[in-house]
């Protein structure tokens, strides 16, 4: 048998021998211990939704997949202490429902939750449209259930608030990206179900005045402020563009526009009437320049249809050059703007085209080819871009990956990123949990730098 794996996009995709679908821990925890036997490198996949090729394998027929799918229970609610245990192959839109029917919210939420599952999200430490309130998934988990690279199961589902006894271990597997071991269940933090959502459509002049805006919203609404999303005009014409549905919300036209949730309890009017006077005082500060209230909830999904449909867009528009970063979000408007100049005089032509969560400082900055122009003329120039971009990222003091990971993408570029010492921490770690490197190779470290660091 010869299973084509193929990435939700971006081309990712590689043969293997075999793909296993265990349906427990238990035969997994079977399975790893037979890889580990016979030095069969893993490849763990959960939803296959990942953007950097770390859930596909190489293609040299050497590995084999371990996909969750087949694990998808709800282990157990408990309300006294606000928790959900969960299989890692649950979808995450499946958790996000068994929440809500017990009168709880998983915040976690991303475009991808109706396919991506719990697994995934935790070994990519997923950040989505709420971490500005409620943080990545990291803060979102009080146990884990994982199997060792060599077929144990560690049992570390306690659900508990406080634990010092010890190393925090279940975070070492947080956003490791299936290198040191295969999550196969999670206790999850529950949340009070918000009553009220407000969702609210902002004309901005630039990143710089968005960013004063936000200052002055989260001092006056605190954490009622559930999502802040920045997106520059090029997203809204390019996903009204390709999506008819999609209107502008505004009679007229403005360079940078806030998508904003607001969320809490009591009355939605109530929620609105806290936002007016934080508008009002943007407005007259000229931090803000106009804006919209939706009135429904038909309304607020229009608005985060314009949202949704930005990166869709874009990728109609020929040849874009991703990133994924973030900066200290004082940062995020001199990064835009040093990002796109030196852009504009290397390439000239090239489109600006940025969007992103404002409040976490997240920035998905892809810049599309010159309109008219052949793709082919675009394709070789992603290396010099991305050198260009995460150049100036890390000179802000910025992350070159801030919510995807590393993965195959851009395991060459962290090595120019991280610290030596980092490196060296890093391998040192994966060869603590993963001395035969058979757990995702050659996605996050590769393996020359985990040989390093044996000495
Ligand atoms: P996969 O793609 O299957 O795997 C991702 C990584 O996790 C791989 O390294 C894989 O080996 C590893 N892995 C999977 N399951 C396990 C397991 N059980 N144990 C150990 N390792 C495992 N990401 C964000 O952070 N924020 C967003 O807002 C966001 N929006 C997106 C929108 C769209 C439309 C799409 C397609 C993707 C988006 N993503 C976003 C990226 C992606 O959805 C996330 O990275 C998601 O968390 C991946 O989950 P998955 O189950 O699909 O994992």
């Amino acid at each position: 048998m010869q299973p084509l794996m193929v990435a939700w996009r971006d081309g990712w995709s590689g043969r293997v021998p075999l793909v296993v679908q265990p349906a427990s821990p238990s035969e997994l925890a079977e399975v790893v211990a037979i890889c580990h036997r016979t030095r069969t490198p893993i490849v763990p996949q959960g939803g296959n939704t990942g953007l950097t090729g770390a859930s596909q394998p190489h293609g040299d027929d050497s590995e084999i997949v371990i996909s969750t799918t087949r694990m998808n229970r709800i282990r157990a609610i408990d309300l006294d202490n606000d928790t959900i245990t969960v299989d890692a192959g649950c979808v995450l839109a499946t958790i996000q429902q068994a929440a809500r029917e017990a009168g709880r919210l998983f915040p976690l939420s991303l475009g991808a939750e109706g396919s991506c599952q719990i697994g995934g999200n935790l070994s990519t430490n997923a950040g989505g449209v709420q971490a500005l309130r409620y943080g990545t998934a990291r803060n979102l988990v009080a146990g884990l259930e994982v199997v060792l690279p060599d077929g144990r199961i560690w049992n570390g589902l306690r659900g508990l608030r406080k634990d010092n006894a010890g190393y925090d271990l279940k975070q070492v597997f947080i956003g490791a990206e299936g290198t040191l071991g295969i999550i196969t269940g999670a206790t999850l933090k529950l949340l009070p179900l918000p009553e009220a959502t407000v969702t609210a459509f902002l004309a901005t002049p630039s990143p710089s005045h968005a960013v004063a805006w936000l200052r002055r919203a989260k001092a006056a609404l605190g954490e009622a402020i559930t999502s802040c999303e920045l997106m520059e005009r090029a997203c809204v014409e390019v996903a009204r563009k390709h999506d008819d549905r999609i209107q502008d919300p505004l009679a007229s036209v403005h360079p940078w526009y806030l998508l904003v949730e607001l969320t809490g309890q009591g009355a939605p009017e109530e929620l609105e009437e806290r936002l007016l006077p934080v508008f009002e005082a943007g407005l007259e500060a000229q931090e803000l320049v106009d804006g919209v209230v939706a009135s429904s909830a038909a309304q607020a999904e229009a608005l985060w249809r314009i949202r949704e449909g930005a990166p869709e867009g874009q990728r109609r528009e020929g040849v874009s050059f991703k990133h994924d970063v973030s900066v200290p979000i004082s940062q995020v408007d001199r990064f835009i703007a040093e990002a796109n100049a030196a852009l504009a005089q290397r390439f000239p032509g090239i489109r600006s085209f940025a969007f992103g969560h404002l409040g976490d400082g997240n920035i998905h900055f892809n810049p599309i080819q010159a309109a008219g122009e052949p793709a082919e003329a675009w394709q070789g120039r992603l290396p010099e871009v991305n050198l260009i971009v995460h150049d100036i990222v890390a000179g802000l003091g910025g992350s070159i990956t801030a919510e995807h990971g590393v993965g195959r993408l851009r395991i060459a570029e962290i090595r120019r990123y991280k610290s030596d010492l980092e490196l060296e921490m890093m391998a040192r770690l994966k060869r603590c949990f993963d001395p035969l490197n058979l757990m995702n190779p050659g996605k996050l470290l590769d393996a020359d730098l985990i040989a390093a660091a044996e000495g």
